[in-house]
């Protein structure tokens, strides 16, 4: 791991000869003024390494919703309270002095990114993936079809969801995709709602949980056992869920155990824990009598969601049955001719997310859904960056996501240092933006206002026996600030 210290601005600026030290440039450069265009974790992370290695760097988050956190709030499965302790170092870097949040402004609708780079020194934008891939086939658009992004932001609270009423009246739900978004659903779907109540989802969604009927849930590959793109953690979580039992046929793992002899280790690791679960037999299985279960069915690809006989709504996906050509990750699923139809009332498309462009006039590549970028500078438009999703496509924890944020920030020092941005002019930050917000009628939230949407959460949540009560409606969270 490279030494960030002695790559550090300020090291640097000290070091710089005949200009009486670093008290004598300062005189004559003045602050940085940057900011970040999204408050997930790349904003955050982003904003974190500029304030930490450039002591006079004054940073500002816009964020398009009131309240921050991004996917830590509304993608991370609530039953994963952990994973969003980073919220607390986030919240350590919005209380920096040196750093403003600036939520409910929606940046290429109440501000342009034109505006913020007349503004400010630099702007990095870290927006996210706000939308996902289609499946483009027949059927798609049945009732009781939907995108696991739009399932997931239904029970993490986020607004543009919330009137999404997926149906759970059917018994078998079809989820499409084998990676770690499929599996969050499948365990929402069918964890016992006690284990449910305990955590931060939302209260209607769990109100609807409690009526589902949904008891079988199929994950659905066009590829192999040795393609899937889950985590062993979240395949164990699965195996063990309480009242739920695995069902997987141990046909599709002939031979795999020799095949993966030499794999990377969790490759090994995750193929032999689903190759010891399809063969336990039924009565070893503690949960033998569930009266769920969920299962793994390989190598279909979804040709055509079927409509019942009324034509209103989702009865099954016809698939073509698939063989692989290539091994390891390149493996291509090439139909085989035959096909096969799974009934189902509720169909879950887990097929990726997917970035748009901010503004049309901005560089964007839409086949890979990211902004063209090198090391997060953005390719042709001098003074703008990106971090995370955006910049490298909707892949990879929140470590992978603090790591190319904190990359892009070290090419933003760099471009400081060497002068690359032009820092001799102050520029006005917010001063200049929060006067063309107010024109327009728009009103930042700030993070001490987060602070107390925060509080009201937490309290409603501790009445409920939960460690907070999401507020999913934006109005609402203006109004409990008093905007
Ligand atoms: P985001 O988190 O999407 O943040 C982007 C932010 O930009 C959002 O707040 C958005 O509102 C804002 N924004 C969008 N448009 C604008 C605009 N025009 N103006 C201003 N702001 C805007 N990782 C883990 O480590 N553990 C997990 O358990 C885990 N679970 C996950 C579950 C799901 C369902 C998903 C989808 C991802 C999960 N991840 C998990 C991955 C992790 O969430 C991502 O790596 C990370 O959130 C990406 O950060 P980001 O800042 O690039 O994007």
């Amino acid at each position: 791991m490279w030494n960030q210290s002695s790559r550090c601005a300020n090291f640097i600026i000290k070091r710089q000869p005949g200009l009486g030290g670093q008290a004598g440039l300062r005189r004559w450069l003045s602050a940085p003024r940057l900011c970040v265009v999204g408050g997930g974790p790349a904003g955050f992370y982003t904003a974190q390494h500029l304030l930490k290695h450039h002591d006079r760097a004054q940073v500002d988050i816009y964020e398009k919703l009131p309240v921050p956190f991004g996917l830590v709030r509304f993608g991370v499965a609530p039953d994963h309270p952990e994973v969003k302790n980073v919220i607390n170092t986030f919240t350590q870097t919005a209380r920096s002095e040196r750093c403003s949040y600036y939520g409910n402004v929606a940046v290429g609708k109440d501000v342009t990114v034109g505006e913020l780079q007349q503004a400010y020194h630099a702007v990095v934008l870290s927006y996210g993936a706000e939308d996902n891939r289609v499946l483009g086939i027949p059927g798609e658009n049945l009732a009781g079809v939907h995108s696991a992004r739009a399932f997931v932001g239904w029970y993490n609270g986020l607004p543009e969801n919330q009137h999404l009423k997926p149906d759970l009246s059917c018994e078998t739900a079809l989820v499409l995709g084998h990676g770690n978004v499929a599996l969050d659903v499948a365990r929402i779907l069918l964890s016992p709602l006690d284990l449910l109540r305990r955590t931060d989802i939302t209260a209607s969604s769990l109100a609807a949980l409690a009526c589902s009927k949904v008891k079988r849930v199929w994950l659905v590959g066009r590829r192999g056992p040795l393609q899937v793109a889950f985590t062993i953690k979240e395949l164990r979580e699965m195996i063990n869920l309480p009242g739920a039992r695995p069902v997987l046929d141990p046909a599709d793992f002939t031979g795999l155990g020799n095949a993966v002899k030499d794999a990377p280790r969790p490759r090994k690791r995750l193929t032999e824990l689903m190759i010891k679960t399809a063969l336990e037999k039924p009565a070893e299985k503690t949960e033998a009598a569930a009266a769920r279960e969920w299962g793994l069915r390989f190598q279909r690809s979804p040709q055509e969601v079927l409509p019942t006989a009324d034509g209103t709504r989702a009865r099954g996906v016809r698939m073509a049955l698939t063989r692989l050509e290539g091994s390891g990750d390149s493996a291509k699923a090439v139909p085989t001719g035959e096909v096969e139809e799974l009934e189902c009332g509720l169909v879950l498309s887990s097929i990726g997310y997917r970035s748009l462009p901010l503004e049309p006039a901005l560089p964007f590549d839409p086949q890979h859904g990211v902004i063209p970028n090198s090391s997060g500078r953005v390719l042709g438009a001098p003074g703008l960056y990106c971090s995370g999703w955006v910049k490298r496509g909707p892949t990879g924890v929140i470590i992978t996501t603090m790591n190319d944020s904190f990359d892009t920030a070290q090419s933003v020092l760099e471009d400081l240092q060497a002068g690359v941005l032009d820092v001799s002019a102050p520029r006005e930050g917010f001063g200049a933006v929060g006067s063309i917000l107010r024109s327009r009628g728009v009103r930042p939230v700030s993070f001490s206002d987060w602070e107390k949407i925060d509080a009201v959460e937490v309290a409603r949540g501790k009445a409920a026996g939960k460690p907070r009560e999401k507020i999913v409606d934006p109005e609402e969270m203006l109004q409990v600030i008093g905007h």
